[in-house]
């Protein structure tokens, strides 16, 4: 097994205004193409991205989770590239899920990690419903910014 940090993308290491995103991601009928073209340009926030690399430093496996599309994984992998941040896996929404709720995409994805040899020990998430999800699940999952959406 290999000792595995879960790291969000969207409002936890990519700067995320949920009112601009919300018409064309939080809800159940997706516009993915918008969103991916909004947050291409998205600041990388510092603080999160500090500490991601801390970890990798100190021999731990990143392992990327995000309720992002996996048909557009490509957007995703440029981005994290871009920014410079060190990642060994990325999961993500698995085509034609896109009703499902994050936190239920997510659910399912730790189960293909663990599958995949990975021992997740703590998570970095921002939105509430998906951070209560991780706690339901018995991970530590530390919260990075408020996330009432
Ligand atoms: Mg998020």
């Amino acid at each position: 097994m290999t000792h595995a940090v879960i790291v969000d993308v969207d409002g936890t290491l990519a700067e995320f205004h949920p009112t601009k995103v919300h018409e064309w991601v939080l809800g159940p009928a997706k516009q993915w193409d918008p969103f991916f073209a909004y947050m291409a340009e998205a600041p990388v926030i510092e603080p999160v991205a500090r500490l991601v690399k801390l970890l990798k430093a100190q021999g731990q496996q990143i392992v990327i989770c995000s309720g992002r599309p996996d048909t557009h994984r490509d957007h995703t992998h440029e981005w994290l590239t871009r920014n410079a941040i060190p990642f060994d896996a990325m999961y993500l929404r698995p085509d034609g899920h896109d009703h499902v709720d994050d936190e239920a995409v997510k659910e399912a994805l730790l189960n293909t990690m663990r599958e995949d040899g990975f021992e997740p020990w703590l998570v970095l998430d921002d939105r509430d419903a998906v951070v209560a999800q991780w706690r339901a699940l018995g991970l530590t999952c530390l919260q990075c910014a408020p996330g009432d959406f």
